[in-house]
Order: C-alpha cells, then sequence, then structure tokens
C-alpha cells in the first residue's frame, strides 16, 4: 500500500507532461528519499516560478518589469513576421537558430483534431487586435509536421489569411512526424529557410 503522502504527489504529478502515473509515483518515492534541503530548494524553485509572468504580446513567459518579454521588446526584430509556435520550447528551439529576427506568437497546446481551445482562441484574438488592421508580411506557421500540426495548420491558415500577405510552414529539414521542440538547431534552421 502507497503511504497517502506519497499518493497525494504521485496525483500531482501525473498530470504533468509526459509522466504517468506509475513513474510519478517513481518520482514521489525518489524525492521523499531527497534530504530536507533538497527538498525546500525543488518547493522554493516551483513556488517561484508561480511568480513569472506571460508576455502580454507573444505569451511567452518572462521575468522583466514591463510588461512584454525581452523578444518583443526588441526593436531590432522585425515587426512584420511571426512565427506561430504551440509551445514556449518550440520557441527556445527556433531562438536557438540566432537566425529568426522576426517575433512569435505562443498560441499554447493544441488539440488533436484541430478544435482550437479557450486558450488558443484567446491568443489569436489578442493577437489580431494588436495588429489593429495592419496586414503583416508574412506569418509562418511553425507547427510540427505531425498529422497534429497538418490539421492545426490549415485552422489557423484560415483564420489568419486576412492578417498577413504570405503565410508559410516550416519546410524540408525536420522530417514528417518530427517535432519542432526536439530538431537540433541545423535541422530547425534549414525548416526555417525552406520554408513554404
Ligand atoms: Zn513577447
Amino acid at each position: 500500500m502507497t503511504p497517502e503522502k506519497i499518493e497525494k504527489i504521485s496525483e500531482l504529478l501525473a498530470h504533468w507532461p509526459g509522466i504517468g502515473p506509475r513513474q510519478a509515483r517513481r518520482i514521489a518515492f525518489y524525492i521523499a528519499d531527497l534530504e530536507k534541503k533538497d527538498i525546500i530548494e525543488i518547493a522554493d524553485a516551483i513556488k517561484e516560478i508561480g511568480n513569472i509572468k506571460r508576455c502580454k504580446s507573444c505569451f511567452f513567459i518572462h521575468n522583466e518589469a514591463g510588461e512584454n518579454c525581452l523578444i518583443c521588446a526588441n526593436s531590432k526584430r522585425s515587426k512584420d513576421l511571426v512565427a506561430i509556435v504551440e509551445k514556449e520550447t518550440d520557441l527556445i528551439t527556433l531562438e536557438k537558430t540566432g537566425k529568426f529576427l522576426g517575433r512569435y506568437l505562443v498560441i499554447g497546446e493544441l488539440s488533436k483534431d484541430g478544435i482550437l481551445t479557450n486558450t488558443n482562441n484567446a491568443r489569436i484574438e489578442s493577437f489580431k487586435k494588436s495588429l489593429g488592421g495592419e496586414i503583416l508580411e508574412e506569418i509562418i506557421i511553425a507547427l510540427s509536421p505531425t498529422t497534429k500540426g497538418d490539421v492545426n495548420a490549415s485552422v489557423l491558415t484560415s483564420l489568419l489569411e486576412k492578417s498577413a500577405k504570405k503565410i508559410s510552414r516550416l519546410g524540408r529539414g525536420i522530417p514528417t512526424g518530427g517535432e519542432v521542440e526536439f530538431a537540433d538547431e541545423e535541422t530547425i534552421l534549414n525548416s526555417l529557410l525552406n520554408r513554404k
């Protein structure tokens, strides 16, 4: 029988991405075995993350004093080129190339069937509103070349077609079924350069 406190942490962890009930229980037992100071360090770090803000423009998380993240606050970055990514980790992968000089919209976890969540819709609305009728040069839909990415890319294309002169997707580079998040710098750079 699993002790109650272990059970409680396991239940919480089991909702985390990529963690199933069995792994959650293993992690809970691992934490129980740590020294008290290490447990406090983890708990404090989690509490700190609760204070992080979301950028008003692109929805990436940040720690800056103002409302915008460093990317959106950087006047050297083009306002005319926007890459739409699903997750923060996808943005980080694209940023690592150092070659993308536009801005982003982190749209949030997408569903498998292309039905947009409230978060997705709210972020698209906010993005469109921020354009104030202005038409961008290009929107790159930087979703993974998976079935889920394809379904959502067509939904996003139809929603945003009036917001940019061109709507592209990442091209050759990431293999079909591969994910943006896990692509290495060279691969993602090729996909970016070969966008279509
Ligand atoms: Zn931002």
